[in-house]
């Protein structure tokens, strides 16, 4: 058993008979608990670690991410301050890249005031380092950024971390999913009735669901986006947020669990795997839309990078190549761009979506 089993288990003990736990909390304890949490404790990314997400595959990424921001920045008429905030920059590495290749665009890196929200004192670490040229300032909450600019923000993989609650169709209506420990003292899931809270977050346009069908929601979602679309409406600027994720209101269990660069199950080891659920973008279009926001996307990672010129980009990395790196931006660009035939392209299972405080800007990369 791990520690942070066992600290799971006694808070649900602590709760007396019937004592459970909701989703959200699990997953955010699994995450983020300050000794054992799985981001508190370790750099996951790459072949060594769990998982390798779309900036530690190949340099590609992060600059049509850099190109799409200098590019909203000139949109924006190019404003002397900007603050660039990045939600869950990992190693850097997506920061690095994007600041690498957009030096020579005129006036940009002078206005760049670079905000990183990061919890993990580890990859905070990392990013210190990968990023020590560009004097970055840390926030643990999106509300400690200055007031006073225009704002670009973008996040990677970030979405998909905050932890949702799970409610399943049922004969007596929606039921909520929540953690119990079994007779035999293992943990499992067990259906209660819907507490307020997680009513609210129940989309309200939802077509009329089936037996058995599921919804997961976020409180953590939904507070991040109020507080985000809230900042922009007030000092001006965009979002940009790549995922994965489906664009149906109801799309099943999603919550899963991946350790070694394998799926296992939530409950193995609490705190040593990472936990994460698909992003529901038709949800998530729908807040957006709410808060008055002019919403671009989503459309597929594919079609984002092949218009901001992925392909281009490509080929000029081939003329400066030996042989076998030639084969390695080859296989990164169908990575990042390749429809989904099991053997981790990114290009339709990953989507990007964004929003703006100025509906006359036409954001790059969406038509
Ligand atoms: N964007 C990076 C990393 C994605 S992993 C990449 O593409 O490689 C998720 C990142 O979000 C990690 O840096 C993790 O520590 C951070 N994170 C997750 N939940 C967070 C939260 N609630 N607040 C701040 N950072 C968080």
């Amino acid at each position: 058993m791990t520690a942070l089993e066992h600290i799971i288990k006694q808070k649900i003990r602590e709760r007396g008979p019937g004592g459970y736990m909701d989703l959200g909390e699990y997953m955010s304890l699994c995450l983020s608990h300050p000794e054992h949490g799985y981001y508190m404790t370790r750099d996951p990314f790459g072949q060594k670690g769990d998982f390798t997400t779309a900036p530690e595959i190949s340099q590609m990424f992060g600059e049509m991410i850099g190109v799409w921001v200098a590019d909203t920045w000139i949109k924006m008429g190019s404003p002397k301050k900007i603050i660039i905030l990045e939600c869950g920059p990992g190693r850097g590495t997506l920061m690095a890249d994007a600041m690498r290749v957009t030096k020579n665009v005129d006036g940009f890196h002078d206005a760049v005031q670079l905000h990183l929200l990061e919890m993990s004192p580890v990859l905070k670490d990392i990013q210190k380092d990968s990023l020590k040229e560009y004097g970055a300032t840390w926030h643990s909450e999106p509300e400690s950024v200055p007031t006073d600019s225009p704002l670009i923000v973008i996040g990677n993989e970030f979405l998909d971390a905050l932890p949702v609650r799970q409610l399943v169709f049922t004969e007596t209506g929606w039921q909520e999913k929540v953690v119990k420990i079994n007779i035999n003292d293992t943990l499992r899931l067990h259906e209660i009735g819907l507490k307020k809270e997680v009513k609210s977050l129940l989309p309200s346009f939802l077509i009329p669901p089936k037996l058995g069908d599921h919804v997961e929601v976020s409180l953590e979602l939904n507070d991040f986006i109020n507080k985000i679309t809230k900042i922009i409406l007030n000092q001006g600027g965009s979002a940009l947020f790549l995922d994965y994720g489906f664009n149906q209101m109801i799309a099943g269990e999603t919550l899963q669990a991946v350790k070694n660069h394998r799926y296992c199950d939530i409950f193995d080891t609490p705190g040593q795997a990472d936990l994460t659920a698909h992003v529901n973008f038709a949800d998530l279009s729908h807040k957006i839309l709410e808060k008055n926001m002019t919403l671009h996307g989503p459309v597929s990672q594919r079609d984002f990078l092949k218009r901001l010129g992925i392909d281009i980009r490509a080929e000029n990395l081939h003329r400066l190549a030996t042989q076998p790196q030639r084969v390695e931006i080859d296989s990164a660009l169908k990575r990042l761009t390749g429809e989904d035939t099991g053997n981790g392209e990114m290009g339709t299972l990953f989507k990007v979506i964004a929003f703006s405080s100025d509906s006359s800007i036409d954001l790059a990369g969406f038509a």
